[in-house]
């Protein structure tokens, strides 16, 4: 990591709640203040990308160089192995304009119809960017196993139907603080202030 962030207030690239609260709660015992891209009204740039790292690049810079500000974006999704990685970066998409996530974790649950292996992993590339157009991105993981019924209120997107290894429940009924401390984002985060205390 070539620059790391030493200011006081952060723009978190992204319009989805679920993630600027999960983003907001790391970023706390840092004493970092944050504004979303949505309260500062910025568009949300169409993800062209072909991987998490360049979609979360690009919505970072597009928020730095429109706000002037250092922005951090997460570009995330879900992998499901027997789907050779599906939804992948198209998470967000298979659940249509009207963000209906019953219906992604349907198809989910329809693909792996007479399959075995319900593995699956979530990603999280976040990237930091200046309005100069410099960015540092980091990524993180976490594995587990895709339920069926989904299961849990807590969380968004494919929560309720993901078990994390190592716990009964899934993300939906993992009680709310419990988490952001524990999830793909955390460890890409762990990893972003790991690179930036190297520099
Ligand atoms: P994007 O990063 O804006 O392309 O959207 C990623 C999509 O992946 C989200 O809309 C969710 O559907 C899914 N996703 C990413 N992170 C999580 C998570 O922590 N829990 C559940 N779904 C997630």
């Amino acid at each position: 990591m070539t620059r790391a962030f030493s200011g006081k207030t952060l723009v978190v690239a992204s319009h989805n709640a679920g993630k600027v609260r999960e983003i907001r709660e790391l970023l706390a015992p840092f004493g970092i203040e944050t504004v979303s891209a949505g309260d500062l009204g910025l568009p949300e740039p169409e993800e062209t990308g072909d991987t998490f790292r360049a979609n979360a690049e690009l919505k970072a810079l597009a928020s730095a160089k429109a706000s002037g500000k250092p922005s951090l974006a997460d570009d995330s999704g879900l992998c499901v192995e027997a789907l050779n990685g599906a939804p992948g970066i198209y998470s967000a998409r298979w659940a249509g304009p009207n963000k209906d996530f019953a219906h992604a974790m349907r198809k989910v649950e329809d693909g792996l119809a007479g399959k075995t292996d319900r593995s699956g992993h979530f990603i999280c590339a976040l990237a930091l960017a200046w309005p100069d157009g410099h960015a540092e991105t980091v990524e993180g993981t976490i594995g587990g196993e895709l339920v069926w019924p989904p299961r849990g209120q807590n969380g968004f997107g494919y929560d309720p139907m993901f078990r994390p290894e190592g716990h009964d429940v899934t993300f939906g009924e993992l009680e709310p603080a419990r988490k952001p401390a524990m999830s793909h984002r955390a460890d890409a985060f762990r990893n972003l202030v790991e690179a930036s205390s190297k520099n």
